[in-house]
């Protein structure tokens, strides 16, 4: 098995990487990052949620310089992703002076202008603002060693190849070039002809795998309540052993604290470890004194215990060989076992891949409902915050504030406060909220617009049945569908929206390409 060490980073970039938890390359990191240092074009093939960013991010970091020059341009087909590479570069940037910056539309340009002019090293935008900036002459991309297509197949549905190629026309014939995409279609080939030189191309192998016998369910969960959807999820199952998988360290040990202090019996098990504390965590889970392990990959691999009555992906494995490994832990010895896994919006798509190259017949269950665990976990912080102010000895934080309530709504600022204070229990991306803003739906649903109609011989009922197969959501939380000759409009339930948002923004119907928005509110037909 492969090791970050052996990429021999420097000191820096390698104690990032520990940081953040990682303990080993994902298979796409393992392929490309090797190639990218040497200075390759790579086409790097993946499903969301395999680790990409990192994949390009690791090597890109390595090798800039802290020279206040555009050193890399990283391009996405969405401000939210842009949003997320950045904060990704960031971490990995942390002992670094390598500054990020993301530029997309929608946000005050002047603003961005600003952050261009304080001298960065890596952008990350959409096409478009990209152009806009080099146009309005603020971006310069003169020096440019590097230049990423991220997620490459989506910017090309969404029409973004001539900006794509005004922009590589700006940037050094001598540049690296890198493309990501989950996906290889002619449009995608072509553009990796023209501009890229000798690329190795790096698929993840999707060789077929059996699943053990075992029952598999899979429910439906967002970022920021994962954690009160687990709690729900285990407090519904008979557990008496149960192994919980994280995708990092850092993610084992906070999740293992968090399940702690709501009172169940975990431990947690990583690679940071000395063998005699992963010994005392094995016997105790053994003698059942835990009911729940909390374990990575890597720490799990080792594990020989076969009265596993549970095994819950926390966060989705990040290919199918490794979801037939976490699976495997548990149903053995002919005892009947059960595999959970917790599925966000944006990982529905490499949920899909498993289940196609292992052919596992996963179920859909439902958590309690979305609302009621929004509901509950907002109740346990209130519960808490009263505790706290019971406990008194607030003194000391008393005086760190200052005198910032001069100037400050004292609501905002234990707002504030609070999203500090909540913020690692609602890890995930910063767009996870999925707030659609005013869509013109009726109360209690979303309303979105689709860029198909009669006109594509596309029915009602081929809506509904392709919008419940995409994006796993069951046909009753589609609601009213108003069809046009070139559009509908469908209501889906608020709480199915961002799986159905996700899943079918960019995508094809009976090999219409579609694609799906939140609805203005003015666009509502009385
Ligand atoms: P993709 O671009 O392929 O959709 P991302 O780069 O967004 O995937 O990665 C998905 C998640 O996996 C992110 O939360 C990221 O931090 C995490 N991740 C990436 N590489 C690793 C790794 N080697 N070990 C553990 N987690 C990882
Ligand atoms: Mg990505």
């Amino acid at each position: 098995m492969s090791n970050f060490e052996e990429f021999a980073l420097s000191r820096r970039v390698q104690q990032a990487i520990d940081d953040m938890g990682f303990e080993e390359p994902s298979p796409i990191q393992a392929a490309c990052i090797p190639l990218i240092l040497e200075g390759r074009d790579v086409i790097g093939q993946a499903q969301t949620g395999t680790g990409k960013t990192a994949a390009f991010g690791i090597p890109i970091v390595e090798a800039a310089t802290t020279e206040p020059r555009v050193q890399a341009l990283v391009l996405t087909p969405t401000r939210e992703l842009a949003i997320q590479v950045a904060g990704e570069f960031r971490k990995i940037a942390k002992y670094k002076r390598v500054r990020t910056l993301p530029i997309y539309g929608g946000q005050s340009i002047g603003h961005q202008i600003r952050g261009l002019q304080q001298g960065v090293q890596v952008v990350i935008g959409t096409p478009g603002r990209v152009l806009d900036h080099i146009r309005r002459g603020t971006l310069k991309l003169g020096q440019v060693r590097t230049v990423v297509l991220d997620e490459a197949d989506e910017m090309l549905d969404m029409g973004f190849i001539e900006d794509i190629e005004a922009i590589l026309r700006e940037t050094p014939v001598e540049r690296q070039t890198l493309l990501f995409s989950a996906t290889f279609p002619p449009e995608v080939r072509r553009l990796a002809s023209r501009y890229m030189r000798d690329p190795e191309h790096v698929t993840i192998n999707r060789g077929e795998m059996t699943v053990p016998l075992t029952e598999q369910v899979y429910y439906r969960v967002l970022e920021r309540n994962k954690l009160e959807s687990l709690c729900r999820i285990i407090d519904s199952e008979e557990i008496a052993l149960g192994i919980i998988f994280c995708r990092t360290k850092r993610g084992v040990d906070e999740l293992a604290e968090a399940l702690l202090a709501r009172g169940y019996l975990v431990d947690a098990l990583h690679g940071d470890l000395s063998q005699a504390q992963r010994d005392r965590v094995m016997k105790r889970f053994r003698n059942g004194d835990i009911e729940l392990l909390v374990a990575t990959d890597v720490a799990a691999r080792g594990l020989d215990i076969d009265n596993v009555t549970h095994v819950v992906n926390y966060d989705m494995p990040q290919h199918p060989e490794s979801y037939v490994h976490r699976i495997g832990r548990t149903g053995r010895a002919g005892r009947r076992g059960l595999a959970i896994t917790l599925v966000t919006p944006r990982e529905f798509k490499l949920l899909k891949q498993i289940q196609r190259e292992t052919k596992a017949a996963m179920v859909s269950r439902e958590v309690p409902s979305l609302a009621d665990v929004a509901e509950r976990q907002a109740e346990i912080w209130r519960d808490r915050i009263i505790e706290a102010i019971q406990d008194g000895g607030l003194g000391h934080y008393r005086a760190m504030l200052g005198n910032i309530f001069d100037e400050h709504d004292p609501i905002d600022v234990a707002c504030a406060a609070l999203k500090l204070a909540a913020a690692g229990e609602m890890q995930g991306y910063e767009d996870s909220d999925y707030d659609f803003g005013d869509t013109g739906a009726t109360p209690g649903m979303v309303r979105f617009f689709v860029n198909v109609g009669r006109a594509s011989r596309i029915s009602p009922a081929d809506l509904v049945r392709a919008i419940s197969d995409e994006s796993g959501v069951p046909r009753q939380a589609i609601g009213k569908i108003d069809i046009f000759d070139r559009f509908t409009f469908i209501e889906v339930e608020e709480e199915s929206a961002p799986f159905v948002y996700e899943a079918l923004r960019q995508s094809r119907i009976n090999g219409a390409r579609v694609n799906l928005e939140p609805a203005k509110p003015r666009s509502r037909v009385r």
